[in-house]
């Protein structure tokens, strides 16, 4: 018998928490839950507690402590809330977390996972954006293990596992193009929530498909590619791929090029990274190649998206710049759902505040936690003022 692997899932309740819980009570006899957490929704984190028999549960807003300590009266599961008990929970010692909280709200506790030299299986891509030369520094100096679970940076890990990094000449980094990818740019200036939120090939959270629809998800994964993969920022190219079967591709010096393809389910990124190095029976709907006929490719439109441009910008600049454009994204996304500006504003606003608050040189994590706070007020001011 095998011993099992225990888990805590952060931002269980989200898109990518319960498809993460689906695969560990499919794999029961794997796998064991330790801490689960969400940010203000008490009910369902208290059932899938239960569901699982988790260890331990944490909601993220404190105004619900109470809430949650009576809806798991008479459990065993320990219970906690706020900022610090997300952390405590990250401390806790399970062997694998997955990180899918949304958002730079991750970075703390995500930290705390790396600093006791866990093996992270990483959503949460804003970290990587606004921390990631900081954070990788702490995965090696605590011998910590970080696998993505991004679809994209999933099917890139997959392919350069146990060949030559040195060998490799581009990254191609696919990209849907999300639902307006066909639309001119008058057409998506009146483009509206439900609209933008319906992703033609996957079923996501509700600010990955904002950013999916502006494409500044792939300007974040542009900078998550460049800080999991040794590559200098101009051999990650992106490359439009409406079908979303192609999930990323490597180009070697011997111009081979090698990908990792799937139906669009992230069942299967979330599975890798709770199995590695093996793989798992996971019950995806299998490729049927005949079916689906063609795979088409394009080049991606600055133009109609720029905040492809911007994220480029800031991955080339460096320092604080990347978290400028992750905080000012998050508050502009968070602006369009509440129906306070028009879709292409985000962008516009994102590119307003790196002008206007610009870049410093990274040195500390401090600084990251300061630099969100000061952009996340410019940039709800600047909201207030439109
Ligand atoms: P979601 O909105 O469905 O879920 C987010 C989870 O985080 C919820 O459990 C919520 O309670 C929790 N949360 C939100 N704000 C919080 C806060 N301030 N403090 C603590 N917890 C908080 O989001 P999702 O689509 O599951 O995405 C999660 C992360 O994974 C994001 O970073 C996203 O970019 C990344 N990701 C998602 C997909 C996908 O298919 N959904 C694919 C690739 C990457
Ligand atoms: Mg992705």
């Amino acid at each position: 018998m095998t011993l099992k692997k225990s888990v805590s899932v952060f931002g269980v309740t989200g898109s990518i928490g319960t498809s993460t819980v689906d695969i560990l009570k499919t794999h029961a006899d794997k796998y064991s839950v330790d801490a689960v957490t969400a940010h203000s929704n008490v009910d369902a984190l208290a059932a899938i507690a239960k569901d699982v028999g988790a260890k331990c549960a944490v909601i993220g807003d404190p105004a619900y402590f109470n809430q949650l300590r009576d809806a798991l009266a008479g459990t065993d599961i320990e219970v906690g809330a706020g900022e610090s008990a997300l952390i405590e929970a990250a401390e806790r010692p399970s062997d694998i977390v997955i990180a899918a909280i949304v958002g730079a709200a991750g970075l703390k506790p995500t930290l705390a996972a790396i600093r006791r030299g866990a093996r992270v299986g990483l959503a949460n891509k804003e970290t990587l954006v606004c921390a990631g030369a900081l954070m990788t520094a702490e995965v090696v100096k605590h011998n910590a293990t970080l696998i993505p679970v991004d679809s994209e940076h999933s099917a890139i890990f997959q392919v350069l596992e146990d060949r030559p990094e040195d060998r490799v000449d581009r990254i191609l980094l696919t990209a849907s193009g999300g639902p307006f990818r066909e639309w001119s740019l008058a057409d998506m200036k009146s483009v509206t929530r439900v609209q933008a939120l319906a992703h033609p090939n996957w079923e996501m959270g509700a600010k990955i498909s904002i950013d999916s629809a502006t494409m500044m998800n792939k300007g974040l994964e542009l900078i998550e590619a460049w800080h999991l993969f040794p590559v200098s920022e101009e051999r990650i190219e992106i490359v439009v791929h409406p079908q979303s079967v192609v999930h990323s591709m490597v180009e070697y010096s011997d111009g081979s090029v090698l990908a990792q393809l799937g139906s669009p389910d992230m069942r299967t990124p979330i599975a890798y990274a709770l199995s590695w190095p093996d793989r798992i029976r996971v019950d995806v709907k299998r490729l049927d190649f005949a079916t689906i006929g063609s795979l088409n490719f394009q080049r991606p439109d600055t133009k109609r998206f720029p905040a492809l441009r911007l994220a480029r910008e800031a991955l080339q600049e460096g320092g604080t710049l990347p978290t400028v454009l992750n905080g000012a994204n998050e508050v502009a996304v968070d602006a369009f759902l509440k129906d306070k500006i028009g879709f292409l504003e985000i962008a516009g606003i994102v590119e307003e505040v790196m002008g206007k608050v610009g870049s410093e040189k990274l040195t500390n994590l401090d600084q990251v936690f300061e630099t969100d706070a000061r952009v996340r007020r410019e940039t709800a001011a600047m909201i207030a003022a439109v």
